[in-house]
């Protein structure tokens, strides 16, 4: 899943990139409040780390336009410490949870995961499907309780898969948030889709000619 970093200080934004990257996500990272409202309007983020500091436009002004502007991807406000007022406005803005620094990055991606899992609807941090098992905070997936064996790539095409559950994702949408964008599209996606359908049963991504990828929502 892409994730949009919007952050100033270089360091601390390829911390949380790395940080990121190693939990299964897509990082990008965008040092201002003009280009992250830039890009949000070109591309699409699974969320959005935002750090409400910011040159140019400020965190709090970015994170209302968008609201405004019906976008609905989740946001973690990054906040000094202390600054108990950004993060009431932050969330009565519509952040969806904060952090204050310095922070611990392993909280950080806690958060992440419980902001995506509660826009998906799930309070739980499994996802099941039949008798699939996608640990979130482990990035483990088991079938009957036995780990499957994926590769970065393949997390994170079935775990963004197994996140929209339910519901067609389209090709491009897909590639994206498993590759990013700017890429040109091809059959990569389908060869990769076909190692995850190997590695976790042909029957459980189905194809939607012309539309998209599906995983059925199917409880235990
Ligand atoms: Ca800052």
């Amino acid at each position: 899943m892409r994730v949009l970093i919007v952050e100033d200080e270089p360091d601390v934004a390829r911390h949380i990139a790395r940080v990121l990257t190693a939990a299964g996500f897509l990082p990008e990272i965008s040092g201002d409040g003009e280009s992250a409202q830039f890009l949000s309007d070109t591309e699409d983020f699974g969320a959005v780390i935002l750090d409400l500091g910011l040159p140019r436009l400020d965190g709090l002004s970015v994170l209302r336009s968008w609201r405004e502007a019906g976008k609905t991807m989740p946001v973690i406000a990054l906040t000094a410490r202390g600054s108990w007022r950004d993060r009431v406005e932050g969330i009565n803005i519509g952040a969806d949870d904060y952090i204050s620094k310095p922070f611990e990055a392993e909280e950080l991606v806690a958060r992440l995961r419980a902001v995506l899992r509660r826009s998906a609807g799930h309070a739980s941090p499994e996802i099941i499907v039949g008798n699939l098992r996608l640990d979130t905070r482990t990035m483990q997936v088991t079938i009957d309780g036995v780990p499957a064996k994926l590769s970065p790539l393949e997390y994170r095409a079935a775990s963004y898969l197994l996140h929209h559950r339910g519901q067609i994702v389209g090709f491009r949408e897909l590639y994206e948030h498993v590759y990013g964008a700017g890429e040109s599209f091809s059959n990569t996606l389908e060869t990769l889709i076909g190692r995850v359908r190997k590695r976790l049963g042909p029957s459980l991504i189905e194809t939607r000619k012309g539309a998209g990828y599906y995983v059925p929502d199917k409880p235990a």
